[in-house]
């Protein structure tokens, strides 16, 4: 029931006016309105309780998250943050039922994280209790960087893979870099494009293989550019996203970004060796451990060295 008079549409002759045109993700300085709303259980020790927020603090000075996210419908500010420990069940079943685990979860209309912190991360000393934190908040950064087009499902897990280790040397100094990040499980080898969609546990456990790929990624930038490490980082973990907003077409931005068609990537990952698992932990075959090892990151860099500028 409405009636439109066809000849009184003055504000869509001035494309200027459109707000959509003029978010640009590269651009830090457009980016310091979105904020989270930190639900942390007392069930969570107090140490990790201020590690949490000192990390937040850290990671939104660095790796701030672009106002485009005001563009997507699903993204709200402030988002919500659920973290609690393990030990104990899901302290808020009335607001949020049935959350487990660690995810950007949303519902269609809404968006929030969860941060389930597994309790034997406390008695093992595990560094995966702050890496979650520094994983979770980097898929923020790529939702809004990108307008939301997380692909392929490699380089959005490998990313955040390597960003949350990046993050557990810079503030802790050690990472499962240290150990080449064992096990890279090989039935990965075969097929790297199936992971454009779906990474699955026993094809890529801890997405290690993802993180492989994303590191050969920056090893291949380096031989083939002028680039350096630190820039090649950059590329993959800030640019390629950014390059996203406002197009569809994935590969074709992942050919711009980086001078290479991602099938003629997957060649390259496919050359790659493998060989049984050297440790008794693990067994099944792994990528030749010498070759992963080579594309560990410096030790020098900290996550300040690759951050958007
Ligand atoms: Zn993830």
């Amino acid at each position: 029931m409405s009636t439109s008079n066809p000849e009184s549409s003055p504000e869509e002759d001035n494309p200027e006016s459109s707000p959509k045109e003029e978010c640009d993700p590269s651009n830090l300085a457009q980016a310091s309105n979105f904020e989270f709303e930190h639900n942390v259980h007392e069930s969570l020790p107090s140490d990790w309780q201020a590690e949490y927020f000192s990390a937040i603090d850290n990671l939104e000075n660095l790796f701030p998250i672009s106002d485009c996210v005001f563009a997507i419908p699903s993204m709200q500010s402030p988002m919500q943050v659920y973290a609690w420990s393990s030990a104990v069940g899901n302290p808020w079943p009335d607001e949020r039922p049935g959350m487990r685990g660690a995810c950007i979860c949303g519902d269609g209309s809404g968006s929030w994280m969860v941060l389930e912190i597994n309790a034997d991360e406390f008695r093992y000393d595990g560094l995966h209790r702050y890496a979650v934190i520094a994983h979770e908040y980097y898929h923020v950064f790529q939702i809004a960087r990108s307008g939301d087009l997380m692909k392929p499902v490699w380089l959005v897990e490998g990313g955040a893979k390597t960003f949350e280790e990046l993050f557990t040397r810079t503030y802790y100094g050690r990472s499962e870099f240290d150990n080449g990040l064992f096990p890279v499980t090989a039935n990965g080898l075969e097929n790297p494009a199936v992971f454009e969609d779906y990474v699955n546990v026993e094809g890529d456990q801890n997405y290690n293989f993802s993180s492989f790929m994303v590191l050969a990624l920056i090893q291949e930038l380096m031989s083939q550019g002028n680039v350096s490490e630190e820039q090649a980082l950059k590329l993959v973990l800030s640019d390629y996203w950014s390059n996203l907003q406002g197009r569809s077409d994935w590969r074709m931005v992942f050919s711009e970004t980086f001078g290479l068609a991602p099938d003629d990537f997957y060649g390259l990952i496919q050359k790659y060796q493998s060989e049984a698992s050297p440790e008794t932990y693990y067994s099944g075959d792994v990528v030749a451990g010498e070759q992963v090892r080579g594309l560990m990151p410096s030790r020098h860099i900290t996550l300040e060295d690759v951050a958007p500028n």
